[in-house]
């Protein structure tokens, strides 16, 4: 038995009094308690703001993404010991695996994205507008860490994965995080938490635990707080309309419950790969982790035709479903997580009964191995058929949080896409079909009401990431009953965490705040070449003017031979007629390649190489006759991370092309990227 603690103002702290029994989902005896009575959110929050806040907010986003890194790769090196503790939520290896691994995955996936960031600790997005007509003023947008807390509350079905998917975009936002996890699984978040705190990877003050009960914790929340929410919808829904969240118009991200589908395509008949796959993919969503996943399929919708041939094959395999102790060999289903979750779904099964017939699994009749039905809390899958959809709509209300599905028949793809609809709004549906026309039809038909939605045929099956996989590069979050929340998964989820603020100005003001250069502003054309500079000594605005050139009949002929682009435009003066060009135009690729011969300084020095175009546009056309120069600037500098000891030491620099003509005007506009040694290669 073990007092689990509230890791809280820097300290590990028991609750006051008894705290709340916490069991063993298998045998069903007592492993512990958690209890929060005692602790002072109001002075949790304010340490978070005051401590972590600062410390991440100095930080930039390279750097908080390399901590996370770090956290992530010592997570992994000790994963083994959450494994055991998973088990005693009921979890079999599998289940471990997604919720361990996967989430620690999740840290990896994030913390690379600190390449899709600037070396500051804010963000710069988008590109500049242009608000006048010489140029002299200008606006952008910058996105700052907000200086409040992180609120995450969090359901009991995945106590790591559900932690970590979350703090990873808010520490790589620069936003400290109080983790509230569900009561009955807190066990295995604060074995974690205590990790993670004693690796001292991340500053002091950037993460709390709640393991007890955390009513009242909005009371105190203010306007620059987040606060996530992830559990049934009527918890949901109490908690978003707290009134200080309202107040303090505080943003509410929530993930509730969701009856997501899986669609059998009318192509993909018993014989093909895709039945095969669909008889799979439902029966692994169905019992992975005991069907108590946000993304499991609770509605099978089925061609009428082919509804006795679904519920005999995934009959077969549900019936090889191994339920018991996940530590046996051979277990394919672990428990629920708890007795109150066993009662909760039982009460679901029984609703569902009173309008649809089950047609396998049995609440009573089934077998567990390695434990005691009655001491665990175990369940059978259960597979309901409803013949009538569209008026017995229970199934499309109600969640039974385990692994419990209805088979559902629809007769055209529009009733399948209706019937998808019915759900109100879900996290993920899936679609198995080799008909490229039934998937596109179903997807645009039932998108607006998903978040996900999964085409499985056999082309991608092997890599298919499954119906059942948030990806932490897309969005995870889905319209209506599944809570109205996309701002989970990828960059959107860190820039949940930031505040867009519209910057206007000259552009070199917003050039210094940017750290990018804006067209207008200031140029520095004093010192040597960029080309002799590294990476540390060249600065935003060093600008190379170059020598010109007149552009010549023979430039376009030649380039034309060299390249093979003999368009008419460029070779044919008597073309023109009904076009744009008054006379042979020069190739814009030449104009290009001809700048980079007016900006290269060849000798050998710090530049490596060139690398690519990020943008180029060509803005008037070039005829033989005119004068070309370039303004070579230096527009952003991002360091990059040696791979190892033998690498060099290295930085990206992008260049403004700026080509212009006699008239002074641009005619063509472009951004290289160069990479550029450093003066430090240690
Ligand atoms: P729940 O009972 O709604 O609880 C969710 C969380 O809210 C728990 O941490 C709970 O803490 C906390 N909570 C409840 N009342 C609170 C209050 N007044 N103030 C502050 N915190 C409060 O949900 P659950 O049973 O844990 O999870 C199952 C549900 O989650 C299912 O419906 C499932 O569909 C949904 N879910 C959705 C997603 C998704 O991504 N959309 C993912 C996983 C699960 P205590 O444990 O201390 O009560």
């Amino acid at each position: 038995m073990r007092n689990y603690e509230n890791y809280a103002l820097g300290k590990w702290i028991k609750g006051d009094g008894e705290g709340i029994p916490l069991f063993n989902a298998i045998n069903g005896e007592q492993i512990g308690t958690a209890g929060s009575k005692g602790l002072d959110f109001s002075d949790m929050m304010d340490y978070a703001r005051k401590t972590g806040g600062p410390a991440l907010r100095k930080m930039t986003f390279q750097e908080r993404g390399l901590m996370l890194k770090k956290l992530a790769l010592y997570l992994h090196s000790i994963k083994k010991k959450f494994y055991p503790i998973s088990f005693l939520t009921g979890a079999t290896k599998v289940d471990s695996w997604i919720d361990i691994e996967g989430g620690i995955g999740n840290l990896f996936t994030n913390a690379s994205l600190r390449r899709q960031f600037p070396d500051l600790p804010y963000h710069v997005e988008g590109s500049a507008a242009p608000l006048s007509k010489n140029g002299t003023f200008i606006g952008h947008h910058i996105m700052v860490p907000k200086q409040g807390v992180a609120i995450h509350i969090n359901a009991f079905n995945f106590p790591i994965w559900g932690m970590l998917e979350k703090i990873a975009v808010n520490l790589m936002a620069g936003v400290p995080a109080i983790v509230k996890p569900a009561t009955i699984t807190s066990y295995l978040t604060e074995v974690m938490v205590r990790e993670i705190i004693d690796s001292g990877i991340l500053p002091e003050g950037s993460i709390q635990l709640i393991c007890g009960s955390a009513r009242g914790i909005l009371d105190d929340v203010t306007s620059e707080d987040i606060v996530t929410f992830t559990g049934s919808a009527s918890t949901g829904q109490i908690l978003k309309s707290h009134p200080k969240l309202i107040e303090e118009a505080v943003p509410f991200n929530m993930e509730a419950d969701s009856l997501n589908c899986s669609v059998l395509g009318e192509d993909a008949i018993p014989g093909t790969a895709e039945f095969d796959l669909f008889i799979k993919e439902v029966q692994r969503e169905m019992t992975v982790k005991a069907g108590q996943k946000c993304t499991a399929v609770r509605r099978i919708i089925v061609p009428e035709k082919l509804v006795e041939d679904v519920q005999i094959e995934l009959g077969k395999r549900l019936s090889k479903t191994i339920i018991g102790d996940p530590t046996v060999e051979g277990v394919r289903m672990g428990s629920l997580a708890g007795k109150e979750q066993l009662t909760e779904v039982t009460e679901k099964v029984k609703q569902l009964e009173q309008s649809q017939d089950i047609v396998f699994g049995s609440l009573e009749k089934f077998k567990v191995v390695g434990a005691d039905k009655n001491k665990g809390s175990f369940i059978s899958p259960i597979l309901f058929l409803n013949n009538d959809p569209f008026n017995k709509v229970d199934c499309h209300n109600i969640e039974a949080f385990g692994p419990v599905s209805t088979i559902l028949p629809y007769k055209t793809i529009d009733e399948a896409i209706k019937l998808a609809r019915m759900g109100k709004g879900s996290l993920v549906c899936s679609i198995i079909t080799n008909d490229m026309k039934i998937a596109e039809e179903f997807v645009v038909g039932a998108a607006s009401m998903h978040g996900r939605i999964l085409v499985l045929n056999e082309a991608c099956s092997k890599e298919s990431t499954g119906h059942g996989s948030p990806m932490p590069l897309l969005t995870h979050g889905g319209p209506g009953r599944a809570g109205g929340g996309e701002e989970m998964g990828g960059i959107r989820g860190i820039k949940h965490y930031l505040q867009r603020t519209a910057i206007q100005g000259h552009p070199t003001t917003i050039t210094n705040l940017t750290k990018q250069y804006q067209v207008g502003a200031e140029q520095n054309t004093e010192g040597p070449h960029t080309f002799r500079k590294h990476f540390e000594e060249i600065e935003i605005g060093d600008t190379v003017i170059t020598d010109k050139h007149t552009v010549t009949l023979d430039d376009i002929e030649n380039f034309a031979e060299l390249s093979g682009d003999k368009f008419y435009a460029h070779m044919d003066e008597n073309s023109l007629d009904g076009t744009i060009f008054t006379e042979r135009v020069a190739h814009g690729y030449f104009i290009m390649s001809k700048a980079a011969g007016l900006f290269v300084d060849p000798p050998k020095g710090p530049v490596l190489l060139n690398y690519g175009i990020d943008e180029c546009r060509f803005t008037k056309p070039v005829y033989p006759g005119m004068t070309v120069g370039v303004r070579f600037t230096a527009k952003e500098k991002i360091s990059q991370e040696k791979r190892d000891e033998e690498d060099i030491a290295k930085g990206i620099v992008k260049f403004l092309v700026d080509v212009y003509d006699d008239e002074g005007e641009t005619v063509m506009l472009a951004t290289i990227l160069t990479m550029i040694r450093k003066l430090d290669q240690s």
